[in-house]
């Protein structure tokens, strides 16, 4: 008998399945020899990173033999002046995944919980169980959190709760008075993880900011991401604000060069580029009203967002739309496995993308 390696991982990995990504352009180019394929499936920057991004990349690969700055000391001045808080209270990680994992690996033993909502994240379960702890997710409210009811999850055991605000993939927020009632309430020793990867993004007047929350909260970690508005997906660069303390775990737990050095120049660019940061922003905004008014016009109901993205309600069970979507070159994501088999998730893309998934749909549903 051949040895069983899946046998002999860890309970809670045994658990698990692969995180599945939004299909690749390439592989669907592939499948179907076609080009001109559109992808809206990972809530990607269409409009990529600023332009001055480019330029320090080529110097930048100059240096491509030498290990990447550990400390991370310019990219972590620049945020602290932006954000203003202190370089030691910012932690730097290969994409906000990497903090999301270094809190988990640092904090979570074997039979610990973490709480989070129905419909969040695939991240939070993914990290708890390759810990061996155990996932605890909250019945939703109208596809959004029920902090209330979050609130009234954690035990004994809770060490964890994350909160994507606001979320992928519905699109939902929780308000700035929602959010203190429930900062308010939470043990003081349990970690409150404030996933703001669509922070920029955000233009509700009630929507708030994790980070001036932080000197009330010392159990408070606030992630961020040059993912998505700043378009460097594919470089991996994210970070989190916190206690002195909680930077100080986490330092003890990354890898020694777990940003790096392209990311580190890359993200430093993007941040200083304040208009494309606006343009952005701003086009996403009138895309997200481009894309609903074209659900809206197909009879579809969808989900009110207020990041790059919308779930939409097929009505039925939305695989074989996503399939006959795939057809007419246009990736979107499924998102059953966050207990919404009948939606799918787009993101906003350029306003002809977004025209393009819209023609597509109507075809799709005839
Ligand atoms: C995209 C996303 C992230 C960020 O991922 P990176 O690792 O920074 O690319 C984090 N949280 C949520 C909710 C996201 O949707």
């Amino acid at each position: 008998m051949p040895v069983d390696f899946i046998a002999l991982s860890n309970a809670g990995v045994q658990q698990l399945k692969p995180y599945e990504p939004g299909k690749p352009i390439e592989e669907l180019e592939r499948e179907l020899g076609i080009t001109d394929i559109v992808k809206l499936a990972s809530n990607e920057s269409p409009f990529g990173p600023s332009p001055r991004v480019l330029s320090v990349l080529k110097h930048a690969s100059e240096s491509l033999h030498r290990y990447p700055d550990g400390s991370g000391y310019r990219l972590k001045a620049a945020l602290a002046e932006r954000l203003g808080v202190r370089a030691a209270q910012i932690s730097l990680g290969n994409g906000s995944n990497d903090i999301l994992e270094l809190v988990a690996r640092a904090w979570l033993c074997p039979g610990d919980e973490t709480v989070f909502s129905q419909h969040a994240f695939a991240v939070y379960p993914l990290v708890t169980l390759a810990c061996s702890a155990k996932p605890v997710a909250v019945p939703a409210k109208e596809f959004g959190h029920d902090l209330e009811a979050m609130l009234a999850a954690i035990t004994e055991r809770t060490k964890i709760v994350f909160i994507a605000n606001p979320n992928n993939p519905t699109g939902t927020w929780v308000s700035a008075a929602t959010l203190d009632r429930f900062l308010a309430r939470v043990p003081e020793h349990v970690l409150v993880v404030l996933d703001e990867a669509y922070f920029e993004y955000v233009q509700e007047t009630a929507y708030p900011s994790g980070l001036s929350r932080l000197p009330a909260y010392p159990n408070l970690i606030v992630t961020r991401t040059f993912s998505k508005i700043y378009g460097l997906s594919g470089l991996r660069v994210g970070y989190s604000v916190s206690s002195l303390d909680i930077a100080e775990v986490l330092n003890r737990v990354r890898q020694p060069f777990n940003c790096n050095s392209l990311a580190l120049v890359a993200a430093e660019a993007a941040l200083d580029d304040l208009d494309h940061l606006e343009y952005c922003r701003d086009l996403n905004t009138s895309g997200l009203a481009q894309v609903a008014e074209g659900l809206e016009q197909l009879g579809l109901s969808y989900i009110p967002s207020v990041g790059n993205f919308i779930a939409f309600d097929c009505g039925r069970e939305a695989m074989p739309i996503y399939e006959a979507l795939l057809r007419e070159g246009v990736i979107v994501r499924p998102i059953a496995a966050y207990g919404l088999p009948n939606h799918l998730r787009v993101s906003i893309g350029l306003p002809e993308e977004n025209e393009r998934f819209i023609e597509a749909l109507g075809v799709v549903l005839g």
